[in-house]
């Protein structure tokens, strides 16, 4: 053992007392002493602030000052709660040494009977015990520390969750509006179109009867959707709940508990049964649950975190492999607040500790989950809706294919009835695969947008381009000659040869080839055809050797 120096205060009025203890603590190994004394509990006092004290040798008979009252007076004051303090009393005195032991000592001796073990030890002994307490104290306030950090997190969490679902019900909202605004511009499209057509036809009473009907029936899917809007704005949005339900329990839904413990299983189902007509189904292992998953209409998972067959973050693991989406609630054991942020990350719609496993937080919980999986398929739905009714190409921002045919049948009836030329082409990029192949998908869309973005700074302000397919563009060239359009395809087609784009340090180029076609009204069938015969040009340019143009009529 490494000798260590201890500053030791004997507090005793007695020189002849504190000349024993410094004899008998001389000899001892392993600790080394230093000693002040002191004859007075003020002197003490005085040599204690004034200078560090590992140990007090504290006598109970002191001329200003009885070692009791001493004793009490150090321990209210803070800066000596952690002192070591050995406590001297006469022999038979025992009614005093408790006290002394009740007023804060560490340690006492019966002066009579001191030995040099007995008084090495209880120094020793008083010393380590101070120490000892304040390891433990500091560990306790540590411990407090991060339970409340840990409290702290779980709150987070809860509040993040909170957020999460005001989010969800947000972004339903703002993108229901967005889908409204693309399906109100369907029907009006008709509806502007039919009016131009009924003003050319004004002389056609039978024609003028289809039209109306057309606009009667645009008008007819606009007030739909308005009136849409109007309930979107009166009945879907919903406070947040805070401890009410949106979406009421009794509801009839379905719950899968996967549990492999019997006692928490009817635990759980004594705590659901509360709020009946919910069904509770049971699973013990994963193989039991996507079967049941499989089979049956599940509206919510409880997942117990530990199961025979793995934990809940390889469960949700799982769950994602197999493309099933159903909220899952994941019950964890006393404590894991690590866990559950980890399983919220892997997916989990929320978290509930076994030890709070009762009606209202559960329902809460219930509630909620069903809530924000609502909403998100709401939003996952009105994204497709969107998608669906988008006339706009994502990558190229041209107009896509869909637009091409409404506006292929606007402007064959115009060229009809005006009796005005409409040409067609349609271009396609010569051997694009190979740009794919050689630096990547996303060198292959970069150029798409190129391309897009030169298509249409070519073609003019009433011309109409689109993205046909992959990597194959159309035009409209409405009131233009085959002459004109084969001018304009001929500068885009020398544009595109004398480009390229810059994709990890290489330059990449592309050549297109393009067909064009004239409309003839006098042909059946005429609007198909026209794509077609613009088809076969392109085809035709294909085969003569690419990035040229071939026109039909
Ligand atoms: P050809 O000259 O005969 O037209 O040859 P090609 O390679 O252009 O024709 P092919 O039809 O065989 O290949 C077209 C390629 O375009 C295949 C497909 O991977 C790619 N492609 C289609 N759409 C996209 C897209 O959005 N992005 C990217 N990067 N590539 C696309
Ligand atoms: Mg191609
Ligand atoms: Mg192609």
């Amino acid at each position: 053992m490494d000798d260590m120096q201890y500053r030791l205060l004997i507090i005793d009025d007695n020189p002849e007392d504190r000349l024993l203890y410094r004899r008998l603590l001389k000899g001892i190994t392993g600790r080394r002493f230093g000693f002040v004394e002191a004859d007075t509990a003020t002197e003490g006092l005085d040599f204690l602030h004034g200078e560090t004290i590992d140990c007090v040798l504290l006598d109970y008979n002191l001329p200003d000052m009885d070692g009791i009252e001493l004793l009490s007076e150090l321990r209210k004051d803070q800066r000596f709660a952690d002192l070591p303090i050995v406590f001297l009393t006469g022999q038979g005195n025992e009614a005093i040494a408790v006290n002394a032991m009740k007023s804060g000592a560490t340690e006492y001796l019966v002066k009579s009977v001191i030995t040099q073990d007995l008084l090495s030890r209880a120094i020793a002994y008083a010393i380590d015990k101070k120490a000892n307490e304040k390891a433990l104290k500091q560990k306790t306030e540590e411990l407090q520390k991060s339970f409340a950090e840990l409290e702290k997190a779980n709150r987070q969490i809860i509040e993040q969750q909170k957020a999460i679902v005001e989010e969800e019900r947000l972004k339903v909202l703002l993108q229901m509006a967005g889908a409204t605004a693309h399906e109100l511009n369907q029907p009006l499209m008709v509806l502007l179109g039919n009016i131009q057509l009924l003003e050319m036809d004004q002389h056609e009473p039978d024609k003028m009867m289809k039209y109306v009907k057309k606009i009667e029936n645009a008008g007819q899917r606009i007030a739909d959707i308005v009136k849409k809007i109007q309930t979107l704005r009166h009945h879907e949005v919903k406070n947040y709940p805070g401890e009410a339900s949106i979406v009421k329990i009794d509801q009839n839904i379905t719950l899968l508990s996967i549990e492999d413990m019997d006692d928490d299983y009817n635990k759980l189902k004594s705590v659901l049964s509360s709020f009946e007509p919910s069904r509770l189904l049971r699973a013990k292992t994963f193989g039991q649950a996507f079967g049941l998953i499989q089979k049956e209409q599940i509206d919510l998972i409880l997942l117990d975190y530990q199961l025979p067959s793995g934990n809940g973050i390889e469960f949700l693991l799982e769950m994602d492999v197999r493309n099933i989406e159903i909220p899952v609630v994941v019950i964890t054991g006393q404590g894991d607040e690590m866990i559950a942020s980890r399983v919220i990350q892997a997916g989990a719609y929320d978290y509930l500790p076994k030890s709070k496993l009762s009606a209202k937080p559960l329902s809460r919980i219930i509630s909620n989950a069903l809530e924000k999986f609502k909403l998100k398929q709401e939003v996952k739905q009105a994204v497709n809706k969107m998608a669906k009714m988008s006339v706009i190409d994502e990558l190229t921002g041209l107009n896509n294919r869909r637009y091409l045919m409404e506006a292929l049948v606007r402007e064959t009836s115009r060229a009809e009835r005006y009796h005005t030329d409409l040409t067609v082409c349609i271009l396609d990029l010569d051997h694009f695969k190979e740009i794919n192949d050689a630096h990547g998908h996303p060198a292959g869309d970069k150029m798409l947008k190129f391309i897009a973005a030169l298509l249409k700074r070519t073609v003019r302000r009433n011309d109409i381009a689109c993205r046909y397919g992959g990597e194959e563009f159309a035009v409209l060239f409405p009131d233009t000659s085959m002459d004109d359009a084969i001018q304009i395809c001929e500068r885009f087609r020398a544009q595109v040869e004398n480009s390229s784009i810059s994709h990890n340090h290489l330059e990449i180029s592309v050549t297109v080839s393009i067909g064009l076609a004239k409309f003839s009204p006098l042909k059946k069938d005429s609007m198909e055809s026209i794509i077609n015969l613009a088809d076969q040009a392109m085809y035709e340019a294909k085969s003569n050797g690419r990035n040229r143009i071939i026109s039909k009529s």
